[in-house]
């Protein structure tokens, strides 16, 4: 047992490692701006843990998510679980909540349409609030974290 709790935490080291490297920039609700194109979209969980993406212009104004398709999975340690989402004037929302068991993996997959290739963005779902920057550590923008 204390073999396994220490591998479990040289891999929870690790993985603030590899998270270090990426930069995150943080999106006007309050969640994780994705590079999406041509136009970004907002990662955010709602309080009652629905996802909402919304898509963005250069000056971050709302805009329609157009031919922008969206796909999530989570992937708690249950097994894998397909989002289904909604389309809203800006974005998606989810049709449910999220599944509990957090935190676990997010697969955010986006095409720009139905023909392009998918852009897939991982994201650790840990809906703890940062004590730093307060926000959810998900969509934390802290150096070092
Ligand atoms: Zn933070």
């Amino acid at each position: 047992m204390k073999l396994k709790s220490l591998l479990f935490t040289l891999g929870a080291l690790c993985a603030c490692v590899s998270l270090q490297a990426e930069k995150y920039v943080a999106g006007p609700k309050g969640g994780r701006l994705l590079e999406t194109e041509p136009n970004k979209a907002e990662f955010f969980v709602t309080a009652e843990r629905k996802v909402e993406v919304t898509f963005y212009d250069d000056a971050l104004k709302p805009v329609s998510p157009g031919e922008q398709g969206v796909k999530i999975i989570a992937e708690p340690a249950g097994g894998k679980a397909p989002i289904e989402l909604e389309k809203t004037p800006t974005g998606f929302v989810s049709k449910t909540t999220l599944p509990a068991g957090d935190p676990y993996r997010v697969i955010v997959q986006t095409r720009a349409n139905a023909k392009a290739k998918p852009k897939n963005f991982r994201i650790d779902l840990n809906l703890a609030t940062c004590g730093e920057c307060q926000k959810a550590e998900y969509a934390c923008t802290c150096e070092g974290h």
